[in-house]
C-alpha cells in the first residue's frame, strides 16, 4: 500500500467541494434535489483532492480492495484504488459483467433494483473500502456489503463525497467506518 499524508485540512476541502457542488431540483424526478458533482469533476485540482481524501482517510484501515459502485462510484474509485495501490472491483447492474457473478436486490420506494460483482473478484480474508458519490438511503452501499461478504471479504470502511444525512443511511452500515467529504 501507498501510504501518504492527509493533503489538507477536511474543512477547506469540504467548503469547496459544498461551493462546486450543483443541485438540481426534480431530478431524475418530481421531490428529488440531485446532487450534481460533475463540476467537482470539472476542475481538476479540485477532483483530485477529493480522491487524495479518499485515499488518506483509509490508509491506516489496511484496505486490500476498492470496491466501487455503477456509475459515478467508479469515478472516485479508480484513482482512490490507484492511489492506495490496491485493486479496482467493479459493481454494476445486472447483466453488464461478464463473468461469473454474485447477486444483491436491494428495495427502492417503488420496487426492487439489483448489483452484481464477479464472484472470484475478492477473495477470503479481503478487506474492502467501498467507494460512491453520494451516501442517501443506504440501500445501495448496504446491499453492496452483502456482495462482499458473499464474496469472502469484509467491508471496513465506505467512503462518500455525499452524505444525505437526513435519510439516515448510516444506520444501515453500521460496523464499517462511514466517511464522507459533504453532509447535508
Ligand atoms: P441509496 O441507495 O438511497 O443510498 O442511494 C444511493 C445511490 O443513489 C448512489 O449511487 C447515488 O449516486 C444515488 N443518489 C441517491 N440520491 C441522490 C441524490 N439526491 N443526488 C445524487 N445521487 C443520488
Amino acid at each position: 500500500m501507498i501510504t501518504r499524508p492527509l493533503p489538507e485540512g477536511r474543512e477547506t476541502l469540504a467548503h469547496d467541494v459544498r461551493a462546486a457542488i450543483r443541485d438540481v431540483a426534480d431530478f431524475p424526478k418530481p421531490g428529488v434535489v440531485f446532487k450534481d458533482i460533475t463540476p467537482v469533476l470539472s476542475d481538476a485540482s479540485l477532483f483530485a483532492r477529493v480522491t487524495e481524501s479518499q485515499a488518506a482517510a483509509a490508509t491506516a484501515m489496511h484496505v486490500t480492495h476498492v470496491v466501487a459502485i455503477e456509475s459515478r462510484g467508479f469515478i472516485f474509485g479508480a484513482p482512490v484504488a490507484q492511489a492506495l495501490g490496491v485493486p479496482f472491483v467493479p459493481v454494476r447492474k445486472p447483466g453488464k459483467l461478464p463473468h461469473r457473478r454474485v447477486r444483491e436486490e436491494y428495495t427502492l420506494e417503488y420496487g426492487t433494483d439489483a448489483l452484481e460483482m464477479h464472484e472470484d473478484a475478492l477473495g477470503v480474508g479481503a478487506r474492502v473500502l467501498v467507494v460512491d458519490d453520494v451516501l442517501a438511503t443506504g440501500g445501495t452501499a448496504a446491499a453492496t456489503r452483502r456482495l462482499v461478504e458473499r464474496a469472502g471479504g469484509v467491508v471496513v470502511a465506505f467512503s462518500f463525497v455525499i452524505d444525505l444525512t437526513f435519510l439516515h443511511g448510516r444506520q444501515l452500515l453500521v460496523g464499517a467506518s462511514v466517511d464522507a467529504i459533504v453532509e447535508y
